[in-house]
């Protein structure tokens, strides 16, 4: 088998506050594959920006790795500095953020600010600046007259779209999107959706995608890691999360979205909120919430367990199925 695009092994993240360390993320691993599309789910606080972000090395302080790699194409990202980091940034890899409005640079045209990321990483004449501008505006459904247009003078959607075209510059082989859509109304949303998953399929990019809806999930990844309190819940086919989620909090986000495919049903919210990471419960940090709470959940933390091709974060698969790492 080929070596994946994107190993990340048992990456950590701290945030460093006056009362001490925070683990955002908790020795998190996943692989992703050439043209795959990877959706990480959870609610807000789980800690799946921050691990887009770790893997991106977009952190700022008092975010840190701690701990972990992550290598992408035979090199690991954690220890790349400056130059070659940048150098990889747009051409190797590109990150399309939740706000356009905020990422773009509100005093340049939409052409200025292809030009510019254009020329900050490779050597191109004005010709080809030009052309491969309007190539990647086009990709997204959008009129080269807005090569002109300053991002205030763009929808939303738009912005979006805009960020994307300025992601594609350079034909990257992974993409990574933070709840791009999130801003979006529902048309608007699912028409973007489409158009990233109809430029994927014909330029071949992987994707990781990091949203709390569920169905964005459902309709357009092809695996999944659900994340809380920092780790991993879960992590599976698309498929098989839908057909059978096997973590009691999988369980749950899936109660409380409506579903695409099965009848309607009523839905129902999981009770309480995720915890605070500064003082995670003991045991298995889910377990305050849990329907299926028992006494040994709450002795020491579960191991992943692998249950046929998934992995799931519960001591009521670890009779029957196998420690996953
Ligand atoms: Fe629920 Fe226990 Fe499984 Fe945690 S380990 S998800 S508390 S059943």
């Amino acid at each position: 088998m080929s070596e994946p695009l994107l190993e990340v092994a048992d990456l950590t993240v701290d945030y460093l506050t006056v009362a001490g360390a925070v683990r955002a993320v908790d020795r998190v691993s996943f692989t992703v594959e050439r043209g795959e599309f990877l959706g990480i789910v959870g609610e807000s606080g789980c800690g799946k920006s921050t691990l887009l972000f770790a893997v991106a090395q977009l952190l700022s302080p008092p975010g840190e790795i701690v701990g972990g790699k992550a290598v992408f194409r035979g090199r690991d990202m954690v220890r790349l500095r400056g130059r070659e980091l940048r150098h990889m940034r747009w051409r190797d890899y590109s990150v399309v953020m939740q706000s356009a409005m905020n990422a773009l640079n509100p005093m340049k045209s939409m052409g200025a600010q292809f030009k510019d990321t254009l020329q900050a990483h490779g050597k191109s004449s004005a010709e080809e600046i030009r052309r491969r501008s309007e190539e990647v505006l086009r990709m997204v459904g959008i009129d080269t007259v807005h090569l002109k247009s300053y991002p205030h003078q763009l929808s939303g959607g738009m912005r979006q779209r805009a960020m994307i075209a300025m992601a594609l510059l350079f034909t990257p082989e992974l993409v990574v999107m933070d709840e791009p859509t999130s801003a979006l109304d529902v048309v608007a949303q699912r028409s973007l959706m489409s158009n990233i998953k109809e430029l994927q399929r014909k330029l071949g990019f992987a994707i990781v995608f990091v949203t709390h809806d569920m169905s964005v999930v459902s309709r357009y990844s092809d695996r999944v890691l659900v994340m809380y309190a920092g780790q991993i819940a879960e992590s599976s086919s698309t498929a098989a999360l839908f057909e059978r989620p096997l973590h009691p909090y999988s369980r749950g986000l899936m109660s409380a979205f409506p579903s695409v495919r099965g009848p309607r049903r009523d839905l129902v919210g999981i009770p309480g909120a995720p915890p605070n990471l500064a003082r995670p419960p003991r045991g298995c940090r889910f377990h305050p919430r849990c329907p299926e709470v028992m006494p040994a959940c709450l002795e020491r933390e579960p191991e992943l367990y692998r249950v046929e091709d998934a992995r799931v974060r519960c001591i009521l698969y670890n009779g029957s199925a196998n420690r996953a790492s």
